[in-house]
């Protein structure tokens, strides 16, 4: 009952790229750099359990940046082309890599890191790829013409991915979708048929983040014109909660979501995030076990898993150890009292 886990990524330590950064530098190349991503991926491991997450990561330590990871193996990319793209419904212009033809996966992209990762801890094991949604939100399209064509030719070598990640022994399996609450028509009309297509035949548990994003400028900014009470959710909830996924991670700690918006995901199991991603704070584990509380109010506790409220790449590595026991010893005193 309320068995604790992480949205996604965790900080890179300073020895293996500049930290408190988005797309930092690998400080290795080669195989250097293939050790130094293990030893960072078996620290995080280690933290975790000792703090008593109960399903683990490997924290994303062996990818640059949490679509990109994925994309730098796949094929029908012109890297070079670079399209200006106006991302998240033009809340950021960024010059982007442009898809000149049909996108395959030649070899596996994560297999190598699933195995390591596997061999290192006896818990759960939680691994996360982009959604197809947002990985055409992320990329320029000059080959399919349509976004959803696109979207489910990416579904097709994530399923490809999946299955082999599953295969290795990952538990969970989640979709990253921070792009399902900007383009509310789209997830309806094609955004979770991609994400059925990219889960189809998996047996481990299937999850879909969706998010309001890092706590960069831009996203703040954004966030600031979206009023008291965000209820993008409740377009997307009743569709996702009639999905196949398994599995809903949102963030809710700090965040202007009414609560009461859980209550429309009644089939799934809710990953409710109880630590923000500010860089600055430390909760302390009374405030995480408040937040898990007011979110029982609409999940029933064994569909609840407390959670990260997103990715935690930009801020401090001590903070984000310090955020994952709290979030542990939050669980564990709404546990105690049960
Ligand atoms: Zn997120």
């Amino acid at each position: 009952m309320l068995a604790t886990t992480l949205a996604g990524s965790l900080p890179k330590p300073d020895w293996l790229a500049e930290p408190e950064k988005l797309w930092a530098r690998w400080r290795f190349t080669g195989e250097a750099l293939t050790r130094a991503q293990e030893r960072a991926a078996a620290e995080w491991i280690q933290h975790q359990e000792a703090a008593g997450i109960d399903i683990v990561t490997n924290g994303e330590q062996f990818r640059i940046h949490f679509v990109h990871g994925f994309l730098e193996k796949i094929e029908g990319i012109d890297w070079d082309r670079k399209t200006a793209m106006g991302i998240r419904d033009d809340r950021y212009t960024v010059q982007v890599s442009t898809v000149t033809g049909p996108v395959s996966r030649p070899l596996s992209v994560h297999l190598d890191e699933v195995r390591f990762s596997r061999a290192r801890t006896e818990r759960r094991l939680k691994f996360t790829l982009p959604g197809p949604m947002t990985i055409c939100d992320t990329i320029a399209d000059d080959h399919y013409g349509r976004r959803a064509d696109m979207a489910m030719a990416f579904a097709d070598i994530l399923n490809n991915e999946a299955r082999e990640l599953a295969a290795a022994g990952v538990d969970v399996i989640q979709f990253d979708e921070p792009a399902f609450n900007v383009f509310m028509d789209d997830v309806k009309d094609w955004g979770i048929a991609a994400l059925h297509r990219a889960c189809e035949g998996l047996t481990c548990k299937t999850a879909v983040h969706i998010c309001y994003g890092y706590g960069i400028d831009e996203n703040l900014r954004w966030k600031d014109t979206l009023g008291s009470e965000w209820r993008q959710y409740e377009e997307i909830f009743p569709a996702l909660n009639a999905s196949r996924l398994d599995q809903v991670s949102l963030e809710c700690a700090g965040s202007r979501v009414p609560l009461s918006l859980m209550g429309l995901l009644k089939h799934k199991d809710v990953m409710v995030g109880a630590v923000e991603v500010t860089p600055d704070k430390v909760e302390a584990p009374e405030e995480v076990a408040a937040t898990i509380r007011a979110a029982m109010g609409h999940v029933d506790a064994e569909r609840l898993f407390p959670c990260t409220n997103c990715g935690m790449v930009p801020i401090p590595y001590d903070i984000a150890l310090g955020k994952i026991r709290s979030l542990a010893a939050g669980a564990a005193l709404v546990r105690k009292h049960l």
